[in-house]
């Protein structure tokens, strides 16, 4: 059974936009050409992504993240992308996965410069084993993230609510963190509010409180993180979104990076200073996330 590929799906016209499409897509295996020279070389990050976890052949929250998809691409001024063609790319994708955790990214590009549509694809690989940080937890350091909770409203340019291609900024962070001696880290806007890590939601508890920060526009709204909230919600614990001073992340009673792939990592210290960790929880959570979610 291969486990890495990818699809190609065709640019969709915009009298396509029915919910009875029927996708055409092109498979190619992970080690062959399938971008061309133009495509690759004015991508710029200029495009839309998105990372759906997928657990014994079962994609998790398939139309969460399709909405993102299409919020992203809103932001970004692409083409409103076509939701029923990616749904029926991401069920090809995962019907051809076997039993263990698997990743199955969608990828919408504004394509080759002055082209005529955008290009999209969605790839599937084995996803790496993350059984340790889910046990150990990380350790994070807090960074600042260079902009204030204002600035999604006052700059939209900046595209701060949208998952683009554009990580690089995200993967220095986790970078700063591993040089100070962290495994992650937790953005920090310039006026002192927890905003998110670079690959992952925060989420803290108070008590039989849970809060996240709002994601009014600076941040992913993340599908674990609300797939989360589902859970805690029937559970009888309560959830709610707010403004939180970065003070707050160490008078937390416990607080985890919540991420669809990865899922829920206890955060075991702050800059230095030692968390508790809710192991059971902890555990609690990865049982629910590993179980098959719409
Ligand atoms: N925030 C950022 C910046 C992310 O990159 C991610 C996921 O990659 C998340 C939050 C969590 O989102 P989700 O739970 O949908 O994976």
């Amino acid at each position: 059974m291969t486990r890495r590929f990818a699809l190609m799906l065709d640019p969709v016209a915009a009298d396509e936009q029915r919910d009875d499409y029927t996708g055409t897509f092109t498979q190619v295996d992970a080690t062959a050409p399938a971008l061309s020279v133009g495509e690759l070389s004015t991508q710029r990050g200029d495009g839309v992504f998105e990372s759906i976890g997928v657990v014994d052949g079962h994609a998790q929250e398939v139309v969460p993240h399709l909405e993102r998809l299409a919020h992203s691409a809103r932001l970004c001024d692409l083409p409103e992308p076509n939701l029923e063609q990616w749904r029926q790319a991401v069920q090809r994708a995962a019907a051809q996965l076997g039993a263990g955790e698997s990743v199955i990214k969608l990828i919408l590009s504004r394509g080759v410069e002055h082209g005529p549509t955008p290009t999209a694809w969605v790839t599937a690989a084995p996803a790496a084993d993350f059984s340790a940080v889910r046990r150990d937890g990380v350790k994070v350091v807090t960074l600042d993230r260079g902009y204030d909770l204002g600035a999604a409203e006052r700059a939209p340019w900046l595209l701060l609510g949208a998952k683009t291609l554009s990580y690089a900024v995200n993967m220095a962070a986790l970078r700063e963190a591993k040089r100070r001696g962290a495994d992650d880290a937790v953005f920090l806007s310039s006026d002192g509010f927890v905003l998110e890590a670079p690959t992952a939601s925060l989420l803290l508890r108070f008590g039989d409180r849970f809060t996240t920060p709002a994601p009014n526009g600076g941040i992913l709204h993340g599908t674990t993180q609300l797939s989360v909230y589902d859970h805690l919600s029937a559970r009888g614990f309560e959830v709610g979104y707010d403004r939180i001073p970065a003070g707050d992340l160490t008078r937390a009673d416990a607080a985890w990076l919540v991420s669809s792939v990865r899922l829920a990592a206890a955060i075991t210290a702050v800059d230095g200073v030692p968390l508790p960790v809710d192991a059971a929880l902890t555990d609690e959570l990865n049982a629910y996330l590993l179980s098959p979610r719409d």
